[in-house]
């Protein structure tokens, strides 16, 4: 299905360009058509073309989970309905009483699914500072299978050492799962630094657009590419065909697209953080940052997401920001051209108690924001008039 062999040694922009992408062998259309159909013809039982029934094997499906794995520089992708329908699917690698340390940091979808689906099948859940990653090490027991972490983190844009991680989890014989929805493909390969999977909110910059929903894992070890597809297809939750093809879409303007969300990312964050208003600006670029110095080794760019909280504290001082931006739109998710902005207290992180998420440092008054790529000093004119 693809000329991935002859894409080794090509650089991010070629692979992005080219990854699964082979002309249809029945007509040379350059563009992987959208297979949009449920079931294959077959010859005689059990005689086909490798194609049987589209929940299991789909062309389009197939062309974006070979660009996946090229793209985070793994062997396999296996591609999902969602980013929590991927998560989902790790955790059904596990049995009643495996315990899982997760970071105590991340999208609450995630957090939700933990608590709320899977500790009702005797799962059980431990969250630490994962910044910190004796505190991981810390608190590995013999029931421990899998060891989730995201960073940078969403919303406080943490950042978690994800080789040193990998040793510990390496050490005691533990699943590594990195969710990269943050960085994306282009800004760090989790898999690169000893992690096992990589998961991905597709929904965010490798769709790229705001107009999609899907999920991602990549991996390296064939029994582990082959207990997630046999849940893939068992389970179902697969996307469909339109969907693969819009995201194979975004991937190939991945590297134009992201360089240009950190150079404004950077002009966003520094003029937030020189304003008078603003308290403190939470971006992984900051030389104080508290883990620049692992941001720099791991990450290729520190990207457009960033957070940030006013001198007025109060909860409606936020939401007035939130309601007087022009270009930046009101609305949860991120990663897309436009720019959004986001409350995550009342908005994306909601379904975590407010005790969790004030014992994480995130405030009632924290807005985040996903900065696009328009022009910079729209963006910054936008923000300034909003604050003002
Ligand atoms: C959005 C998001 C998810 C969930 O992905 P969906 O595609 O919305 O299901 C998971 N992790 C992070 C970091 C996200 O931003």
């Amino acid at each position: 299905m693809s000329n991935n062999d002859s894409l080794k040694n090509k650089k991010p922009a070629t692979l992005y360009i080219h990854a699964g992408a082979e002309p249809d062998p029945s007509t040379g259309a350059i563009m992987t058509p959208i297979y949009q159909t449920s079931t294959f013809v077959q010859e005689a039982p059990g005689v086909n073309k490798g194609f049987e029934y589209a929940r299991s094997q789909n062309p389009t499906r197939f062309a974006l989970e070979s660009a996946l794995a090229v793209i985070e520089h793994g062997k396999y992708g296996l591609a999902f309905s969602s980013g929590v329908a991927a998560t989902d699917a790790v955790m059904k690698l596990l049995k009643p009483g495996d315990e899982v340390i997760a970071a105590s940091d991340m999208y609450g979808g995630t957090y939700r699914l933990f608590s709320k689906i899977f500790e009702k099948f005797g799962i059980r859940f431990t969250y630490v500072d994962t910044t910190n990653v004796n505190n991981v090490e810390a608190a590995i027991s013999k029931d421990s299978k899998l060891i989730w972490i995201e960073t940078p983190t969403n919303p406080l844009m943490n950042i978690t050492d994800i080789e040193a991680v990998a040793s510990i989890s390496k050490k005691y014989n533990l699943i590594l799962c990195v969710d990269n929805t943050f960085a994306s493909p282009h800004l760090q390969n989790p898999l690169v630094l000893g992690a096992d999977i990589v998961m991905h909110s597709a929904t965010k910059y490798l769709g790229g657009h705001s107009d999609v929903i899907q999920g991602a894992l990549i991996m390296n070890d064939e029994t582990l590419r082959d207990q997630l597809y046999f849940i893939q297809k068992s389970c179902g939750a697969v996307p469909g065909p339109m969907d693969c093809f819009l995201v194979l879409r975004g991937i190939k303007t991945l590297h134009v697209r992201m360089r240009a969300h950190c150079e404004n990312g950077e002009k966003v964050a520094q003029f937030l953080r020189k304003h008078p208003a603003v308290s403190k600006v939470y971006w992984c670029g900051f030389e104080d940052h508290p883990n620049y110095t692992i941001a720099k080794k791991q990450m290729h760019g520190f990207g457009g997401m960033m957070s940030f909280t006013l001198k007025d504290d109060r909860a409606e001082a936020a939401k007035k920001v939130l309601t007087s931006t022009k270009i930046f739109s009101l609305a949860e998710s991120l990663g897309g051209v436009e720019s959004l902005i986001n409350h995550p207290a009342s908005m994306t992180h909601a379904s975590i108690p407010r005790e969790e998420r004030l014992k994480n440092g995130l405030s009632d008054g924290l807005i985040r924001l996903s900065v696009g790529i328009e022009d910079a000093d729209d963006l910054i004119n936008d923000l300034a008039q909003a604050l003002s």
